[in-house]
């Protein structure tokens, strides 16, 4: 086949918040290079269906027929008894495992220089099962659910991945010292999975040290891939992006069987939505992530270059939270000049 010929359709979820701006900001970079994209936008204002948050068919099925998807950051409607859209998409379509990488960018000057870092966040159970309780008033009970089959899943993806990127070790990120059962059996399920890959080196290590070594000295992580239940995930994932400059600047891909949605790291950032002041440049570089996995490499190393060159080349041209004075449109069309 002459992939010059094909073109891939993909769902776009606008989102919220400042996910209109920075979608926008994407589709405009991906129109000036020329990639082989047509984009299927989408609607996912959910609805209650018997007490489940459930999003509208149309998304659903747009989803399950091009089976990949760009994300904007959803907010989820308040005071209507509804689940975070979040996770309401990470079940419906079985996304278990989040690939969140940070790199340094040169030409933006952070206390850390050559951060390289992979982190893979369990996306579907843990913390965020959902299960809480009153038992009396005064005394809650939130309930961690791990299971063999998530846990297994997760690593293996860990495996497979430091195994096709050409990291040499994997780090199993728990709290099994106190969680005795729960982080217990995702340490167990990690030694068994370790055992059908003899040529990555399999390690442990508790994230509170973890966290320390991330902030002593991140690039000790250059080289390998770590892989955690779902909580410790988040918090690391944030904690990684403030080595690098911050939430704006990193990309993340939730990863399925079948489906696979790229997003930002970030949330909706209600503050400065609508201002054009937001950076696109997390959506933008999930956005080269989804280009990758679709073996549209080219398009996305010329993409991130033209971004990462535009970062580089001054204040001027990069926005607020990159102690800039760019904004969203300016940015992205210094983006656009520099593809
Ligand atoms: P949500 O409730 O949807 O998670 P939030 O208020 O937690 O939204 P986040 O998007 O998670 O907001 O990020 C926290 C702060 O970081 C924002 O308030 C915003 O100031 C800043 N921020 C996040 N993303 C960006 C971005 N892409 N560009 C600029 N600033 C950002
Ligand atoms: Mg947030």
């Amino acid at each position: 086949i002459n992939k010059s010929f094909l073109i891939y359709n993909v769902t776009l979820i606008k989102g919220d918040g400042i996910g209109e701006e920075i979608s926008d900001a994407v589709v405009k970079i991906y129109e000036a290079a020329k990639v082989p994209v047509d984009w299927e936008p989408v609607d996912v204002t959910p609805s209650l269906i018997n007490g489940v948050t459930t999003i509208p068919k149309p998304a659903v099925d747009s989803i399950n027929k091009n089976k990949i998807a760009l994300k904007g950051p959803l907010a989820t409607p308040i005071g209507k008894g509804h689940q975070s859209m979040n996770l309401t998409l990470r079940r419906t379509f079985g996304l278990f495992a989040n690939v969140r990488p940070c790199k340094s960018v040169v030409g933006y000057k952070t206390p850390y220089d050559n951060v390289n870092t992979v982190l893979i966040r369990e996306n579907t159970e843990g913390e965020y099962s959902g299960i809480e309780h009153i038992i009396v008033p005064g005394v809650v009970q939130s309930i961690k659910l791990i299971t063999k089959k998530a846990s297994e899943r997760v690593i293996r993806y860990a495996f497979e991945h430091a195994k096709s990127t050409g990291r040499h070790e994997v780090v199993v990120v728990h709290k099994a010292s106190i969680m005795k059962l729960s982080d217990g059996l995702f340490v167990q399920c990690a030694k068994e999975i370790a055992k059908d890959y003899p040529d990555i080196k399999v390690s442990f290590e508790l994230i509170d040290n973890t966290s320390l070594r991330l902030a002593s000295d991140p690039t000790t992580y250059s080289k390998v891939v770590m892989v955690m239940p779902n909580l410790y995930g988040d918090i690391l994932s944030d904690l990684s992006s403030g080595l690098i400059g911050g939430l704006g600047l990193t990309p993340s891909g939730n990863m399925g069987e079948k489906v696979c949605i790229f997003e930002a790291v970030h949330g909706s950032a209600p503050d400065i939505a609508g201002k054009g002041l937001a950076n696109p440049t997390a959506l933008l570089l999930s956005s080269c992530m989804m280009l990758r996995h679709m073996s549209l490499n080219e398009y996305a190393d010329r993409i991130e270059a033209a971004v990462l060159k535009t970062i580089a080349s001054g204040p001027e041209h990069r926005t607020g939270d990159l102690r800039g004075t760019a904004s969203t449109s300016s940015f992205t069309d210094s983006i656009i000049s520099n593809l």
